[in-house]
């Protein structure tokens, strides 16, 4: 039987935020709009809204007990190698960890999807929990990317964070923030509390099925 003290989440916020001097640390990771109201004028932030989600999921998960540690710094861009190593170091102490990386997306097109490493490992497990979960709450309101080529809703790729990781991982891309109407949602506080509702549901759901 699995308590939650021996249980680890480590969250990771994808890119860099707002340095003490107010500069973004990510610059790739932006998208200037032609219109809206983002984080600075019409540019989204994405590191800045990964950030946004993932306290909130943490500070959630505290209040029900869960031990959390958010593997991403404050405000800098650290490398990949940085977090993962500092989760796998950490997740000896514990019986059990997961690891839950938040991003969106940009490039072209709308909507959620979810990533896990090539295979079919625990990630998988907790993938479908949150697939499931994002579907019961967003139903026809957001746009749904599966693998289509898999019985598993979650894409897979070799994400740095998804095969260095030593306990079940996955990458969340929460919209694509340089669609317009994708990062307007981002902007908004319900939307943005109900993929936290979303995240915590999912964790609290695998914990149970591990346990
Ligand atoms: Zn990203």
């Amino acid at each position: 039987m699995l308590t939650k003290d021996q249980f680890c989440v480590f969250l990771d916020a994808g890119h860099g935020g707002i340095d003490p001097f107010g500069n973004y640390t990510t610059n790739g990771k932006k998208y200037k709009h032609v219109t809206g109201k983002f984080h600075e004028g019409t540019t989204f932030y994405e590191g800045v809204s990964n950030r946004i989600i993932t306290e909130k999921v943490k500070r959630k998960l505290q209040e029900k007990g869960y031990f959390v540690v958010v593997v991403n710094h404050p405000y800098l861009d650290t490398t990949l190698t940085n977090r993962v190593k500092r989760a796998n170091q950490m997740s000896k102490a514990f019986l059990h960890s997961i690891y839950i990386s938040n991003h969106s997306n940009a490039g072209g097109g709308s909507g959620f999807e979810i990533y896990t490493s090539p295979g079919i490992t625990r990630s998988d497990k907790l993938a479908q929990f949150y697939w499931d979960n994002m579907k019961k709450e967003f139903g026809d309101e957001i746009l749904f990317r599966p693998n289509t080529t898999s019985i598993y809703q979650a894409k897979e790729a070799k994400f740095y964070v998804l095969i260095n990781t030593s306990m079940p991982a996955i990458l969340t891309e929460h919209m694509f923030f340089d669609n317009i109407d994708d990062a307007t949602l981002l902007m908004n506080q319900s939307f943005i509390d109900r993929i936290v509702k979303v995240q915590v549901e999912s964790v609290e759901n695998y914990f149970i099925n591990v346990s």
